[in-house]
């Protein structure tokens, strides 16, 4: 399933420049502090705030802080990518693509440097894109806080990620469906993200 070289080179390349520590330990990464943290203790924190407050409003709140996050990543990036515009994006539809959409899908292209899993978008028009993880974290912090498959998608933080900052990218408001998930036994994550007109019509 792995892609090109080109994709890591690229991927390293700028993981290299961008991610520097301190004498003291901190690692910071475009301008911001980053930690390494077990996923086992983001899957044990989520299950807290189940138990807590319900299932739907920890979704609710994974999903919009996901989001956010999207948007603030495209905020931070966008110069980087601007700056990195390639032919290596892969999409398709290459002889029109939007370079706000190419920038978008190589940046969701990059969550596996960080860690994220193996990830691959695929940006099918302005209004579409089409994606999936390969071993999610957020699937698995879930099977490992739970110990058994879920019922439903997880992955509400990696999903709302992927909505923002699409939606800062193509400037308009998108949202995410996760179609098949890890942590149900499917073997990846598959997320759609589309406009949120589209979205609302789905929901119904
Ligand atoms: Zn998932």
């Amino acid at each position: 399933m792995k892609e090109s070289n080109s994709k890591k080179t690229e991927q390293n390349k700028i993981k290299d420049e961008c991610f520097k520590q301190t004498e003291w330990g901190n690692i910071i990464g475009f301008g911001r502090r980053f930690v390494l943290m077990a996923i086992d203790n983001l899957g044990e924190e989520r299950k807290r705030f189940t138990e807590l407050i319900g299932e739907q409003a920890t979704e609710a709140i994974l999903y919009s802080s996901g989001k956010r996050a999207g948007m603030q990543a495209s905020e931070k990036m966008r110069k980087i990518f601007m700056n990195n515009l390639d032919s290596s994006v892969k999409t398709t539809n290459d002889d029109r693509v939007d370079s706000n959409l190419e920038v978008a899908v190589k940046h969701l292209n990059l969550a596996d440097d960080m860690g994220w899993g193996y990830v691959n978008y695929y940006a099918v028009s302005k209004d579409k894109l089409e994606g999936e993880i390969i071993d999610c974290w957020e699937a698995e912090a879930y099977l490992s806080a739970y110990g058994k498959k879920s019922e439903f998608p997880v992955c509400h933080f990696t999903r709302g990620f992927g909505a923002g900052l699409a939606s800062a990218y193509l400037k308009k408001d998108m949202e995410a469906i996760e179609l098949e998930c890890l942590a149900m036994g499917h073997k990846k994550c598959k997320m759609l993200i589309l406009t949120k007109e589209a979205f609302e019509k789905i929901k119904k």
